[in-house]
């Protein structure tokens, strides 16, 4: 495994894909999902040219920032976060992705507005209806949007989706354009409310061509750069939600 090799291959996939939609390539950022990576790995993905890494569990990014693993780079929270682990994450990452619920955005609000800041949010849109997964349904989306503008503590910077893994080229074309729509919908009835929304989260190490080619700003690559990952262990008994 070779990260720069791995970072350059990506760089120029991410580039091609833009080129054929007539894109420009530097819109689109490349985010390290770095699940399951040690800090070491963490740090030489920094050095070799990745400026922003994702963390998916509340555990790992404690750790990570514990040791100073991201220095130099942005980090972002991107996995599902119960409302009762927020006060790990806000405040400590530039962006959340992974705003799922109104009862998610609500508790990271009201986090933020006890530390007196302002947390960046992506809203996570369920675009296949799938019933594995969290996030808005698209009809829902634009209501969340609308909270958000009410909440001073948060900034809505845009939408985030992940779809059902891709069996071939293409196949996830429709949902990202799809989220891309959705997003500019949403978008135009944000500026009116003083928000501008400008990330589209989507993209991942099988089909993140696809999602440059409908408009995505951050792509969220993990097996492509650092190698195929261990079977991620189940969420331990202590982070599960309890639903009521
Ligand atoms: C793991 C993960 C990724 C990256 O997945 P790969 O297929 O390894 O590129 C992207 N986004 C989220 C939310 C993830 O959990």
């Amino acid at each position: 495994m070779n990260l720069t090799e791995n970072i350059k291959k990506i760089r120029s996939g991410i580039e091609a894909a833009a080129r054929a939609a007539g894109r420009d390539p530097a819109e689109i950022t490349l985010l390290a999902a770095t699940k399951t990576q040690s800090s070491q790995a963490i740090r030489a993905a920094v050095a070799a040219g990745i400026t922003v890494c994702g963390e998916n569990r509340v555990q790992e990014l404690t750790a990570h920032l514990a040791d100073n693993a991201y220095q130099g780079a942005q980090v972002h929270f991107i996995g599902h976060l119960q409302t009762n682990k927020v006060k790990y994450v806000v405040g400590r990452v530039e962006l959340i992705h992974s705003i799922s619920s109104d009862k998610l955005l609500l508790a990271v609000a009201e986090r933020a507005g006890q530390l007196d800041l302002v947390q960046d949010i992506l809203l996570e849109v369920n675009l296949a209806g799938e019933a594995s997964k969290s996030g808005f349904s698209p009809e829902e989306a634009p209501a969340a949007a609308r909270r958000c503008a009410g909440l001073p503590s948060v900034r809505l910077r845009g939408l985030m989706c992940i779809p059902p893994a891709a069996g071939h080229p293409g196949e996830n074309l429709p949902h990202f354009q799809k989220l891309r729509q959705l997003a500019v919908d949403i978008r135009s009835e944000m500026m009116d409310n003083g928000m501008d929304m400008d990330v589209l989260s989507m993209g991942m190490s099988g089909d993140y061509a696809d999602a440059v080619m409908a408009g995505s700003t951050c792509i969220r690559v993990g097996s492509a750069l650092f190698g195929p990952r261990p079977p991620m262990s189940p969420i331990p008994h202590d982070e599960r939600e309890i639903s009521i």
